[in-house]
């Protein structure tokens, strides 16, 4: 396979390729084209061209044009859930629970609507406030959802009227292209535009005068350099960064019956998610219960392939993760008792066994830093007050979660999270109905539901005043029907 870039309608080919890796086997099982400084300046200039007509096409055209990717999506969910799995490694099953994900995002922003609001409608004044597309936006994105994290920049983007120029990860290119090749013909020619590197083209993007918004999932130590390199061109900036999110266990859980949870919670697509439970702060009572109860879970998951229905974890993204993440459980192993997992399989592919650590303190490594990946360290409490001050000493703010049976208790101690999210009694429950925001350290501005959008759009004020006093039966909101 030989996968093109996506630049103004066209597949294109470049000189030089880069080489995908199979993480199962730690080998290139494909290739993709690779992007040139010149492929910037021909994407960033096919997006403009393209905006001047798509912010004025229909609301319900664009709106149309999403629902017709997500059709074609759904139409090859094999085969995009397949190429998920070659190159991201997560299991067959995650990999067609993604691409529904992607469908989803495609759909419901399909039904958004773009409210202008009437602010004020009296004698004197009619005051609107319109929501204007921004122009070519920028997208840069990790390797740990590839097509969801994709769908999750297109959808809104182009539903605003803007036009896009989209980067995946260098390791996580292929689904993203295929995707662009399956929906060329649905697109008009530049609205969006996909190009795949080897981590050298970002900077180019962030920089670019023609790009007016960047939008960029990633690293908080990534996200700080692209903040630095759009500051010359005032350009919008959302980052979605790196998270340390504490999960607090309070004294009347029952063990048993929430290890399957905190499972999902800290292992789903093997750890390398944002919003991962990345620390767990057990109580003293229930600390060698829940220990105990989560081992049994973990021991019972099979790792291997993604490709081989019966693997439940594939393997790590991509070698330099699985370095990390090697090198984290060392001195975990220093630090704390590792209870199952703490090695790295021995199948050729970049395979970790889920990993458990208890009796580790706040200070090792594995607690402080963001692993993102399958090891979970498990912490013990004495007091709750202690162990939300713990919780919430991190320069990361992405989310939190409290698990108890006791809701009004558990709503307490949510109120006292520093962090964009707090769930109750799950973690990582993210869709595109509800705002998502980190504090701190994770990001800056917010991602999907109506704040997302605004994120997207230029506030508009048109401030009519009237000569004659006039009765208006204007309702307060309406909808955009341009
Ligand atoms: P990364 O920061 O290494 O890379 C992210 C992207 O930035 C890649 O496409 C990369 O090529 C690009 N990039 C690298 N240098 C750049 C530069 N100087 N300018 C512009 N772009 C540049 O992150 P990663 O390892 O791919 O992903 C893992 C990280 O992403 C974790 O920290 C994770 O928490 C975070 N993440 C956050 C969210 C969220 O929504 N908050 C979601 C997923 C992942």
């Amino acid at each position: 396979m030989n996968q093109e870039l996506l630049i103004d309608g066209k597949l294109v080919k470049s000189e030089g390729t880069i080489p995908v890796i199979d993480p199962a086997t730690g080998q290139p099982f494909a290739y993709c084209a690779k992007a040139s400084l010149r492929h910037v300046d021909e994407a960033v200039a096919a997006a403009s061209r393209a905006f001047a007509t798509w912010r004025r096409r229909p609301l319900a055209d664009r709106q149309a044009v999403l629902r017709e990717i997500a059709g074609i999506v759904e139409a090859h969910r094999d085969e995009l859930a397949r190429l998920l799995t070659q190159e991201q490694g997560k299991p067959l099953a995650d990999a067609q629970w993604e691409v529904d994900g992607t469908a989803y995002i495609f759909r419901h922003y399909a039904a958004t609507n773009i409210a202008v609001k009437v602010i004020a409608d009296d004698a004197t004044r009619r005051v609107e406030a319109y929501r204007e597309p921004l122009g070519v936006v920028a997208a840069i994105l990790p390797w740990n959802f590839p097509l969801f994290m994709a769908a999750a920049k297109i959808a809104p983007t182009l539903l605003t009227g803007n036009t896009l120029v989209l980067k995946p990860a260098p390791t996580t290119p292929l689904a993203t292209l295929r995707l662009g090749a399956l929906c060329r013909d649905v697109i008009p020619a530049g609205v969006l535009n996909l190009l795949a590197d080897e981590n050298d083209i970002g900077p180019a993007l962030t920089a670019h005068p023609n790009v007016r918004k960047l939008a960029f999932t990633g690293s908080t130590q990534t996200g700080l350099k692209v903040m630095n390199a759009v500051v010359s061109t005032m350009k919008r900036l959302t980052l979605e960064l790196g998270g340390n999110d504490a999960g607090i266990v309070l004294d009347d859980c029952d063990p048993e019956a929430t290890a399957a949870g905190l499972y999902a919670a800290a292992f789903t697509n093997n750890g390398q998610i944002c919003v991962a439970m990345k620390r767990l702060y057990v109580p003293d009572a229930l600390y060698d219960a829940v220990c105990d109860a989560l081992k049994a879970v973990v021991q019972s998951k099979v790792v291997g392939p993604g490709l081989d229905p019966r693997s439940q974890l594939g393997p790590i993204q991509n070698r330099q993760q699985f370095d990390r993440l090697k090198s984290l459980i060392d001195s975990a192993r220093r630090d704390g008792e590792i209870i199952c997992g703490g090695e790295a399989a021995p199948n050729g592919g970049y395979f970790i066994q889920p990993t458990l650590v208890r009796d580790i303190g706040d200070d090792s490594a594995l607690v402080k830093e963001e692993q993102f990946g399958p090891v979970l360290p498990i912490i013990r409490y004495q007091h709750l007050d202690d162990a939300i001050a713990r919780a919430n000493d991190t320069p990361f703010g992405l989310g939190n979660s409290v698990w108890s049976p006791n809701l009004d208790r558990a709503h307490e101690v949510a109120r006292q999270l520093d962090s964009g999210t707090v769930w109750i009694n799950k973690h990582g429950d993210v869709t595109p109905d509800v705002p998502f925001a980190g504090a701190k350290l994770s990001g800056i501005g917010v991602e999907y539901a109506e704040d997302g959008l605004h994120e997207l759009t230029q506030l508009k004020i048109i401030n009519l005043g009237k000569a004659q006093p006039a009765q208006s039966d204007a309702p307060a909101i309406r909808t955009e029907k341009r």
